[in-house]
Formats: C-alpha cells, sequence, structure tokens
C-alpha cells in the first residue's frame, strides 16, 4: 500500500526584492538534506503588501520566513512577539510560526559572530573600525559587543546616522569618527579589525576606503567585507598578504540559526555552505 505523502511545509524570503537571494539555494539544500518535506520560496513583497504577507505566514503548514531590506524593521510592529536581540538590532530577519503565533529574531548577529569566530577565535580585545552605519553595522557591533571586542570605531558617510546607531545601542561604548581620508588614514593604523558594513564594493571599481590605506593596516589585521563575493577591499588586502572574511560565512550562519529557530534541528552547515558557494559562483550577481 502506497504511504500518504508527508505534508509539504512552506517557508520563504520576504522583501523588495528578492529575486538574487543565495537563500533559497542555501536553505533548500538543508531542508532536504534533513528530510523535511519542506519548499523554501521567494516572496516578493512590495512595501503596500507587507501586512497581508505577514498575516498569511499564520496559514497551516508555514514555518515562517526569512525578511530582507526594506522589510526588516517594518515587520516588526505585525509580529506577536520580537525577542530582545531583534529590538536592540531594529532588525527581524526571521519569523517563527507556532501554535499561531508569529515571533520575531534576529539571526544576522549570531550569523557574524559565528562567522568571525571561524576565522579569528581571539578577535576579543582587537580595536575594530566599521565602515557604515546601516542595519549590518548595527549587527555587527552587537556580534563584536558578544564576543568581547570593546574598542570600537564607526565611521559614516552620514555621520547623524552613525550617531544615532550609538546612541540606540547603549550602553555598549562607540566612537564615531568622520568618513573622510586623512581620518580613516588615522584609523586604519591603529585597528586590528576592518569591517565594511556599506553597501559600497559590490561592483568592480568601487571601494569604502582609498586601497592605497591598506598599507597602513598592521600585517595581523583581519580584513572584513560583509559582499558575498570577492570586492577589490578584499583583493587588495589579500595581496597585501592580509587575512579576509568575504560576507558568505555570515550569511550561511545566519541561514543556519534561522534554520534551526523554525525546525528545532541542528543545521547541517557544511552542506548550506556548499550549496551557498555554488549559487553564488553560478549566478554571479547574488546579493
Ligand atoms: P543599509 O542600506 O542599511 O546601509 C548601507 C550603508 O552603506 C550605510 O552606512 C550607507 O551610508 C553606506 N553607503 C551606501 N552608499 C555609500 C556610498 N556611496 N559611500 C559611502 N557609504 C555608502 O544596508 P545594510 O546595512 O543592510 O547592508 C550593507 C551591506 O551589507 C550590503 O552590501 C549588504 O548586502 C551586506 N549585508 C550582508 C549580510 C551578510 O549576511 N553577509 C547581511 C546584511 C547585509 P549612509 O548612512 O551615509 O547612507
Amino acid at each position: 500500500m502506497k504511504e500518504p505523502a508527508a505534508p509539504t511545509f512552506r517557508l520563504g524570503l520576504i522583501g523588495d526584492p528578492v529575486a538574487h537571494s543565495l537563500s533559497p539555494a542555501i536553505q533548500q539544500a538543508a531542508l532536504d538534506a534533513l528530510g523535511i518535506h519542506a519548499r523554501y520560496e521567494l516572496w516578493p513583497t512590495p512595501l503596500a503588501e507587507v501586512t497581508v504577507r505577514v498575516a498569511s505566514l499564520r496559514k497551516p503548514g508555514v514555518l515562517g520566513a526569512n525578511v530582507t531590506v526594506p522589510h526588516k524593521l517594518a515587520v516588526m510592529a505585525l509580529l506577536d512577539e520580537v525577542s530582545p536581540l531583534a529590538r536592540q538590532a531594529g532588525a527581524v530577519n526571521t519569523i517563527v510560526h507556532r501554535d499561531d503565533c508569529l515571533s520575531g529574531d534576529n539571526t544576522d548577529v549570531h550569523g557574524f559572530a559565528a562567522a568571525l569566530r571561524e576565522v579569528l577565535p581571539d578577535a576579543a580585545g582587537r580595536p575594530a573600525l566599521i565602515l557604515g552605519a546601516g542595519g549590518a553595522a548595527r549587527a555587527v557591533v552587537l556580534a563584536l559587543n558578544e564576543i568581547g571586542v570593546t574598542d570600537v570605531v564607526i565611521a559614516n558617510r552620514d555621520a547623524e546616522r552613525a550617531r544615532k546607531l550609538t546612541t540606540d545601542l547603549l550602553p555598549i561604548a562607540l566612537r564615531v569618527v568622520a568618513y573622510d581620508d586623512a581620518v580613516l588614514s588615522r584609523e586604519t593604523e591603529r585597528c586590528g579589525l576592518l569591517i565594511n558594513a556599506t553597501s559600497v564594493g559590490w561592483r568592480r571599481g568601487e571601494s569604502p576606503l582609498p586601497l592605497a590605506l591598506l598599507t597602513s593596516l598592521a600585517p595581523s589585521t583581519l580584513v572584513v567585507d560583509l559582499t558575498y563575493r570577492e570586492t577589490d577591499l578584499l583583493e587588495a588586502a589579500r595581496r597585501r598578504g592580509l587575512t579576509v572574511l568575504d560576507g558568505l560565512s555570515m550569511l550561511v550562519h545566519q541561514g543556519a540559526r534561522a534554520l534551526e529557530l523554525w525546525t528545532g534541528r541542528d543545521a547541517p552547515l557544511e552542506i548550506m555552505r556548499r550549496a551557498a558557494e555554488q549559487a553564488r559562483d553560478t549566478r554571479g550577481d547574488a546579493a
């Protein structure tokens, strides 16, 4: 006799745009490896449709969703509960549907902390220079705080936005500096961790700071770019013999934590990592 088909659960990515995302490849590989009958879909959602989209997560069989730009803040008001970390980060990137309750969480913080620990287990105590003050920079600050990196400098084009970040994240102590070449030159000399959390660098020929400044970095400096692929910054740092980390590992770790929240199962990290690399390398333009 034929076994009744296992129910197919649904998950998806809410954002606008979402077509370029690597998350379907990463999550589907993990769900299949775990033998969970679920489909991870793309749910392109203009702002006017966010309320309806989030309400649709309450349907039977929907395990939850990821949330990406520009809705990470907007979805908060539509959920039954939001974790303290997501509130602090000012961003929900994962929604879990359980017992008719929608809970919001932030797994980007864990994603960055886990990715950093893999390449630099002894990051605590290093001075960090973060370029950018958007959502990703907030997650990085919280992750560094968790790891024990306490000397953190923020440089952002819009200084007001950087100051708002420091106020929002109190009592974490942050120093804001001007986003100009002379100041960046001084700050690169003293940092042991340089993190590009701006959206600059995705295209070749772009860099968030003059590449000549890399010569002033100490040889032990780790250069991180949250972009998911090779950038001019990472290439130049590697040429100087510095250790580098791109954003793919953070993406995989945030996805792994989200999967664990939805399913209660341990994430198959290496399978997710391979799926991410494969999707990135075949697509070339993934964000
Ligand atoms: P936001 O839009 O929230 O912030 C963008 C940041 O980039 C701001 O600090 C902005 O400065 C800065 N910026 C944009 N254009 C310029 C420019 N021309 N010159 C200088 N600074 C500029 O984006 P997110 O914080 O969400 O994302 C930032 C990057 O991190 C993106 O590339 C994103 O793909 C990546 N990311 C990677 C993740 C991962 O898992 N690897 C997770 C999340 C994000 P200003 O405030 O002055 O406008």
